[in-house]
């Protein structure tokens, strides 16, 4: 799944720079002018990182990233500043506040794009293109191709995003909010029990593998890709029920 980037950028020309690039290298955008506009934006649907201007009209890109770590919805998602101070104490300001990344306009397109690939690969792993592989299960992005050893699994797209992000994501629990946030990027418009029906198919696909026990339902939490637990399904706890 191509990621898709939030350029919040007030001037036209950089914007447009900016989102020509991204797109030659398969990167989805949305642009916002402003803080106000890229909140609705992102009460929207959840992008998977954000280019932040420093200086922006009315809320500065700074106080807009304060706003998004302290949301629990928005905490995690990976910022990068753009910004034409080059002054040490505005780049330590920017970390401080919990951006991934700091760049200096003018900055060219390739590193910026260097810069998009290196955060996402540390921080959204699901959206990289990189193969992942958990013993003999393996899945390549590139290619859309779920296998065990020379078994091709066949997957709906929706199927594999979930076991894309389930995979890069083992041995914690999400809940269903999160998974809909996490890989359909949308929490307001889908029923949480969406979720639910997806889970059933990939389980169903994988267990022609043998490797539907990966994935666990934590009754009153949510979903967990587990390799530890895998054998002992029946030794999960819980606290209540769903
Ligand atoms: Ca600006």
């Amino acid at each position: 799944m191509a990621a898709k980037i939030m350029i919040v950028e007030d001037e036209p020309a950089i914007q447009e720079l900016i989102t020509y690039n991204l797109h030659q290298t398969g990167y989805g955008t949305i642009c916002a002018e402003d803080a106000e506009t890229a909140t609705i934006l992102i009460n929207n649907a959840l992008p998977d990182l954000v280019l932040l201007d420093w200086m922006l009209p009315k809320m500065s890109g700074i106080e807009f990233a304060r706003l998004l770590r302290r949301d629990e919805r928005t905490k995690l998602i990976p910022i990068i500043m753009l910004t034409a101070r080059t002054e040490e104490s505005d780049k330590i300001q920017g970390l401080e506040i919990g951006a991934d990344d700091y760049i200096t306009k003018p900055f060219s397109p390739r590193e910026l794009v260097a810069r998009i690939n290196a955060v996402l690969r540390r921080r959204s792993p699901e959206v990289s293109s990189e193969v992942v592989a958990i013993d003999d299960l393996r899945l390549d992005p590139t290619n859309h191709r779920v296998s065990v050893g020379s078994n091709i699994i066949e997957l709906g797209p929706t199927e594999f995003r979930l076991l894309h992000f389930m995979m890069t994501h083992t041995e914690r629990v999400y809940s269903r909010g999160q998974l809909l946030d996490r890989v359909w990027g949308d929490h307001i418009f889908v029923e949480e029990r969406t979720v639910d029906v997806h889970i059933r198919r990939l389980r169903k696909a994988l267990q022609s593998v043998g490797k539907d026990n990966l994935i666990q339902t934590v009754r009153g939490s949510g979903y967990r890709f587990s390799t530890e637990f895998a054998d002992n399904q029946h030794y999960i706890k819980s606290d209540k029920t769903d």
